[in-house]
């Protein structure tokens, strides 16, 4: 069983892999910027769990992450890098500083955990980095330019990555769900009810209607296939749907 590192585990999708990850055996360091959440998450697990509380777009994030995972316990075999934020904007009122935040949340944020993470993966010549992209990584939406280019590059980082790391032991995967049920996806909901003047009733469930199974996913859907990709050493470079049908690859 392997040390697993999972950001932004302290809710939604990290928490449910890291819950999944706990429970296949492996041992979890969990990531992120409050530390209630995470303490919260490390009671919840089946084994071993470590809270290293940090803000990852501070440049030095990573290294001070993964250097206290590797003081208890070694390197790091599973990176899951989850942790991310979407803002919505027509593309005419993206600010600089909008773009700017989903690059650095979305793409360069685990641009520099995988580079933090490869070095300890290929010394034991196995690892997995698995990153939690999105649908709009596939496909471009209204109303979120930047959160879709970053998820596009993130899935541009995965595809470069796993071809450079092929023959070492280490695989490198996406994961690309559509809505997800969780506290990003309330934070979505509020603004479409907003901005259409629906109640957060009707909000959800149009946001659901608009993928073909006609529901939300639920976290734990993500987290499986997150598992799929640490499972199977076969598969390496991929961006594994999880949105309902949206996208048809
Ligand atoms: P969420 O409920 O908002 O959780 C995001 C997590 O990321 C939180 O635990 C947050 O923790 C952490 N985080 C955000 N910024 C951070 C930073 N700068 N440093 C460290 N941690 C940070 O979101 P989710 O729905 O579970 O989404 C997880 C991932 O799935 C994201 O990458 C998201 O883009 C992607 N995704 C979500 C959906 C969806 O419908 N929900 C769909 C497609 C893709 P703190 O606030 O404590 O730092």
């Amino acid at each position: 069983m392997a040390v697993a590192l999972v950001t932004g585990a302290g809710q939604g999708i990290g928490r449910a892999t890291a819950l999944r990850l706990s429970v296949a055996g492996h041992r979890v360091a969990l990531v992120g910027r409050d530390p209630a959440k995470l303490d919260a998450v490390a009671a919840e697990l089946a084994g071993e769990a470590l809270c290293v509380p940090a803000d990852l777009t501070d440049a030095g994030a990573p290294d001070h992450v993964f250097g206290a995972v590797e003081r208890e316990w070694g390197a790091v075999g599973v990176l899951v890098a989850n942790a991310g934020t979407g803002l919505a904007a027509p593309l005419v009122e993206t600010t600089d500083e909008l773009w700017r935040t989903m690059l650095e949340v979305n793409l360069t944020a685990p641009f520099r955990c995988i580079r933090r993470a490869v070095p300890g993966m290929t010394a034991q010549g196995w690892g997995r980095v698995v990153v939690v992209a999105s649908v709009v990584a596939k496909r471009g939406e209204r109303q979120v330019a930047a959160y879709s280019a970053s998820k596009h590059g993130v899935l541009g980082l995965v595809r470069a990555a796993a071809d450079e790391l092929a023959r070492t032991g280490v695989t490198v995967n996406a994961v690309c769900p559509g809505y997800v049920d969780t506290p990003m996806t309330d934070a979505t909901v509020a603004t479409m009810g907003e901005r259409l003047g629906k109640d957060p009733a009707q909000a959800r469930a149009l946001l659901a209607r608009r993928q073909p199974i006609g529901r939300l996913i639920d976290p734990d859907e993500v987290a499986a296939a997150v598992l799929a990709c640490v499972d199977n050493a076969a598969i390496t470079g991929q961006g594994i749907n999880v949105d309902g049908g949206t996208v048809q690859s």
